[in-house]
């Protein structure tokens, strides 16, 4: 028996051949982002993988090496692509691409930021439509403003305002969302959609960072949930998976839910309880120096039922579950009515009918 090993081709140089086209910027040599090829894909979900020889689409899972991306833009089998691609290896002068790599600006200390984004929420309104939509998850107008709850700015001369204020006040280096541009300019990410601002906090209440809750239409394939991120532009810094703790934190049983907004919710509905959010079932980087700073012996994960059922998440879920167990966290899966998607919807369901007692006697 023969142990037969490929060779392995620079999977940026074999995209290239099969006409694929990158993000102009980039953020590493090793890891770069391009159109995918299978999809209706317009924002780059294509993930490539110089070290590990290795493709992989976020938004329609196709997946695979050198080798097979080729093989499937061509049409032909594995063998006949690595026949070609070998080939052509050395004799075919591969054009060498060139990406402007960026370099990440470091970012400020959780006690800056919190300062600067917590001056710009001020700054900042909540409009009509935006109170409405959180008073309808249960909120009133007191949580609403403790959580700090703003619009995100899409005016452009009140915008223009708000980031001259805090540039008159703060250097704004280092800070997520927030970038200097070619005329020295303080710019700010933001979408022409609109949405809330989210501040995510930490369990002393430090804001660390923003979550973005557009307002997508329905039937859009624009991401509801995004980080106020500066990391794609010049001299910006990216977001970190940061955990968001609200509620009781002297507790040792915590909630575990993704969002910091459906945590907010989800605490006030059941009086102040512990919840702490993960920004989504795969991010838990932060998970454990959050529930060892809180003391947690006991998590309930309270994940939105339609979500459990996909199986990225279901291995997520079994990735978490080791975490907790690693840790000598017990973890408790959360069931409720599945009419209710979230738990939050479950609570505020109920809350409702409660209150609905004494005015049906
Ligand atoms: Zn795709």
């Amino acid at each position: 028996m023969t142990n037969f090993k490929y060779d392995s081709f620079d999977i940026v140089e074999v995209a290239e051949k099969c006409g694929i086209y990158f993000h102009p910027i980039q953020r590493n040599d090793v890891e770069l982002k391009a159109l995918c090829p299978f999809c209706s894909d317009t924002k780059y979900h294509l993930g490539l993988n110089r070290q590990k020889d290795r493709f992989n689409c976020f938004k329609c899972k196709a997946k695979g090496n050198s080798v097979s991306l080729f093989a499937q833009m061509h049409g032909i089998s594995n063998k006949e692509a690595y026949t070609i691609l070998k080939n052509e290896q050395g004799t075919l002068e591969t054009k060498t691409l060139y990406f402007r790599v960026d370099e990440e600006t470091p970012i400020r200390s959780i006690e800056e930021r919190h300062d600067i984004y917590y001056e710009f929420l001020s700054l900042l309104r909540l409009n009509r439509n935006h109170l409405m939509n959180l008073e309808n998850r249960g909120l009133n107008f007191g949580h609403i403003h403790q959580f700090m709850y703003r619009s995100i700015p899409t005016d452009n001369v009140f915008r223009r305002e708000v980031l001259e204020a805090l540039a008159s006040k703060y250097n704004m280096v280092g800070i997520p969302g927030f970038w200097y541009d070619d005329k020295g300019d303080l710019q700010m990410f933001y979408k022409k959609l609109g949405g809330i601002f989210i501040p995510v906090c930490d369990k002393d209440g430090y804001i660390q960072g923003l979550q973005m809750r557009l307002d997508v239409p329905p039937g859009s394939d624009e991401k509801k949930f995004r980080w106020f991120s500066s990391k794609h532009f010049k001299d910006g810094t990216g977001a970190r998976s940061w955990i968001h703790v609200v509620g009781d934190t002297t507790a040792r049983e915590a909630c575990l839910t993704e969002g910091a907004m459906k945590a907010d919710v989800t605490s006030v509905l059941s009086d102040g309880r512990l919840f702490i959010a993960v920004p989504g079932v795969n991010a838990i980087e932060y998970l454990p120096n959050t529930l060892r700073e809180l003391g947690i012996t006991k998590v309930y994960e309270a994940f939105d039922l339609d979500k459990r059922s996909k199986p990225e998440v279901k291995q997520a879920l079994i990735t978490l579950r080791n975490t907790l167990s690693d840790m000598g966290v017990e973890c408790v899966s959360c069931s409720w009515n599945p009419k209710y998607k979230g738990m939050d919807d479950y609570i505020l369901a109920k809350t409702m009918s409660m209150q609905q007692v004494p005015l049906a006697a």
